[in-house]
């Protein structure tokens, strides 16, 4: 195999990292993948700081088979790699809970569910118990002690370990870096592709890269497919590369604030009561986690979302997050590192009220909880939402590219997953490798795709 046919992924969050990772499994293309990234930093954007949730199957039926495919991956690589200990990977319990003075009907799950109706996602719930440890303690209203109670509020159990399970998604992410990197996958910090042309052989590309600060020799890379990555970034990637392209790659950024804190209510992690001695590795953890889900109340405006989860180096902590931006507060920094100067502090103040609401030390009397917490890390990132409300993993053909005679490379879209990138990370890592590869597609993914023009249709 020549250098012409590396491939070239534009974008190193966690969708080109699991590309990257699965693509490398394959001798043939070891040493012959390189990722470019425009930050100097690696996993400053949504990937560095999501809440790391994963559902098996709480999408659009679209993107169920992705879904699905992805849930079984994030298990069985944790079980292969002790992602537990690793990257705190832990099966879930998932919890709705509404304040009194929550409106009736809506719960704080909902905005997740995007592009399903109620009554797919009210089939999906299914019927669980409360589910807490041997010999934890609970509220008077069954939820943990680590909660602050709330009085008059209901508490529903709606998922268990599995359907879902949590991730501290940087640690994820470092750890696919470290593998990609042992096994010889290249990544260009600081870069920006900027041109592609047609190489010497018919299917061949000329990337051509220059420094996204600071100058630099331009330089540039050879490919055979070339697979755009970049989250909120895919379209102005895709209107820089190819600006006579008919095809509109419609992706938002939707800007979500987030903090991480720790409470002195959760210093041990959760034990799981179905675990077993020795059962580890066979599809059971030895820990749980908690995601709680909140509809909005007068308390807060948006729907926020709790993740009882452990840390890479199994210390207990809550992220704290949810709907609390819309797109059109922000606009997309032009990198993942500048969104720090964007952060808002009355939306992490909001953040804040509410993680003390639902976790503070509780005061006698029933008075509202006090803010005893440790704030680990407060953040803002961008969710790439496509407009189709599912993720994009298309390969584009060469007559919609609006280049003359073509790019020569297979051109490739993997993006646009909107709330759900942990989630549906590796299943797109699979995917995306297969379809390089030139194998059918482990699951079926031909309806995540961008609308083409009638004329370049393949
Ligand atoms: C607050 C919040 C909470 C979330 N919680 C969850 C969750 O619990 N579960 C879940 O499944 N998902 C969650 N998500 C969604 C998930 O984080 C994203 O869908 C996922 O991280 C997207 O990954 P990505 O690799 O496509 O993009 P990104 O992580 O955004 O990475 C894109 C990369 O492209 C790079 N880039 C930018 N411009 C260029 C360029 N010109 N050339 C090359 N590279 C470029 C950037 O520097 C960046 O490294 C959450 C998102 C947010 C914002």
């Amino acid at each position: 195999m020549s250098d012409d046919e590396a491939v070239v992924i534009l974008g190193g969050g966690i969708i080109g990292f699991s590309i990257a990772y699965y693509l490398s499994n394959d001798p043939q293309y070891q040493g012959r993948i390189h990722i470019v990234d425009a930050a100097d930093r690696l996993f400053e954007s949504a990937s560095g700081y999501a809440g790391g949730f994963l559902a098996r199957d709480w999408f659009d039926e679209k993107a169920t088979p992705l879904g699905e495919l992805s849930f079984r991956l994030h298990r069985q690589l944790a079980d292969q790699y002790d992602g537990q200990r690793r990257w705190g990977y832990l099966g879930s319990h998932v919890y709705s809970l509404a304040l009194d003075d929550a409106p009736a009907g809506v719960r704080g799950e909902d905005w997740l569910l995007a592009g399903t109706s109620r009554a797919q996602a009210a089939g999906r719930r299914r019927e669980y118990g409360n589910v807490s440890a041997p010999g934890e303690a609970v509220n008077e209203n069954g939820t943990p002690a680590w909660m602050a109670p709330q009085t008059g509020a209901s508490w529903d159990p709606i998922a268990g370990i599995d359907d879902c399970a949590q991730v501290e998604p940087r640690r994820l992410c470092e750890f696919l870096l470290a593998e990609c990197e042992k096994r010889g996958v290249s990544v260009h910090l600081n870069t920006r592709a900027t041109k592609v042309a047609k190489g010497t052989t018919g299917r061949a590309s000329v990337v051509e890269l220059e420094a996204t600060t600071g100058s630099s020799r331009p330089t540039s890379l050879s490919c055979s497919n070339i697979v755009v990555a970049a989250g909120c970034w895919t379209p102005r990637v895709w209107k820089t590369l190819f600006p006579r392209s008919p095809v509109e790659v419609k992706i938002d950024g939707l800007a979500g604030h987030s903090v991480l804190y720790r409470t002195p209510r959760y210093t041990k992690p959760f034990l799981n009561s179905a675990y077993g001695p020795g059962e580890q590795g066979q599809g059971k953890d030895q820990h749980i986690s908690y995601a709680i889900y909140c509809p909005p109340t007068k308390s807060w405006t948006y729907s926020p979302e709790a993740y009882a989860r452990l840390d890479g180096d199994g210390k207990p902590e809550i992220w704290i997050g949810g709907l609390n931006d819309n797109s059109t507060d922000l606009p997309l920094p032009n990198l993942p590192t500048d969104s720090k100067k964007l952060m808002n502090p009355a939306r992490l103040a909001e953040l804040r009220r509410a993680a003390v609401q639902l976790t503070g030390m509780t005061k006698p009397g029933g008075e509202a909880a006090e803010d005893d917490l440790e704030v680990v890390s407060e953040a803002l990132c961008f969710r790439p939402v496509s407009q189709t409300g599912v993720p994009i993993i298309q390969q584009i053909p060469q007559r919609a590219l609006g280049l003359e005679g073509g790019s020569g490379a297979k051109i490739w879209i993997a993006s646009g997953h909107g709330p759900w990138g942990i989630s549906m990370s590796l299943g797109t890592g699979v995917v995306v490798s297969d379809l390089i590869v030139g194998r059918k597609p482990s699951v079926d993914v031909s309806r995540l795709v961008v609308e083409l023009p009638p004329a370049s249709r393949l």
